[in-house]
């Protein structure tokens, strides 16, 4: 890892206004690069779905308290929104929009990459799709990047393939750790990992973020709870901050 690493930390999901309130003093007590704060949550079964546009001002919250927002959007219109109201509110800003993993509809991938496209301060992170299939993550950088977007604003995050059979270490996702540096090395791109949505559990969180510590990633975005067993989504995998200060990225 050459340069400093990136640093994504915070809940799943904005839950409440407490809630992301909290995160926020924790995440600039780290001084982390980004904070999640993810607004629309696409789910495996329906379920809580996440805040929406009546969470946008949160992101501004954050901003304003000096710590970078970061979110996934499903929807162009999604990452319009967000950046009007950060970059209304807060020039100064930086804010980080994210293609998640089942988002695998390539125009889309394209149309809010090209959104990202328009404004500097905007830096675009791209997840891997589901299943392992090298083409396929391969396509998925070219179409985000035919959508204009510099190559300095686009950060790809490993966070896994969904098991097919070999799973020694129980993972919720299975990393391939070659995949990623292979695709790190042939698009020049920014590669972090993720260890939560890997590991899926909190003792291997710890566990592979270790493991993962072997490999050039460039970065970490990890999902941090203030009460993880109450957590509205994903309550197995998230940290406490405490927890989260354990790892030595
Ligand atoms: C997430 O990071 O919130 C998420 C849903 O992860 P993934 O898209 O990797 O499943
Ligand atoms: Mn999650």
């Amino acid at each position: 890892m050459a340069k400093k690493p990136i640093i994504i930390a915070g809940p799943c999901a904005a839950e409440s206004k407490e809630q992301v309130l909290e995160a926020i003093q924790e995440a600039k007590k780290r001084g982390v690069d980004f904070m999640r704060i993810s607004l629309w949550k696409p789910r495996t079964k329906p379920g809580f779905e996440g805040l929406g546009e009546d969470g946008l001002e949160l992101l501004v919250t954050a901003a304003r308290a000096g710590v970078n927002p970061a979110t996934e959007v499903i929807m162009p219109e999604h990452a319009k929104m967000a950046m009007t109201a950060v970059f209304s509110a807060v020039p100064k800003a930086r804010l980080m929009l994210w293609i998640g993993s089942r988002n695998q509809n390539h125009y889309i991938q394209r149309e809010i990459a090209r959104v990202a496209a328009r404004d500097k301060r905007v830096i675009l992170m791209v997840k891997n799709q589901p299943w392992s299939n090298e083409d396929h993550w391969e396509g998925i950088v070219g179409h985000v990047l035919s959508g204009g977007i510099d190559k300095d604003r686009v950060v790809l995050c490993h966070r896994g393939f969904m098991p097919n059979g070999v799973n020694p270490h129980g993972y919720k996702n299975v990393p391939d750790y070659a995949m990623a540096m292979r695709i790190k090395e042939k698009t020049g791109l920014t590669m972090i990992f993720d260890p939560s949505h890997t590991g899926g559990a909190v003792a291997k969180v710890l566990q592979i973020a270790r493991e993962a510590k072997r490999y050039d990633f460039d970065g970490v975005i990890v999902e941090v709870h203030r009460d993880p067993v109450h957590a509205l989504t994903d309550a197995k995998q998230q940290l406490t901050w405490k927890q989260f200060d354990q790892l030595t990225v």
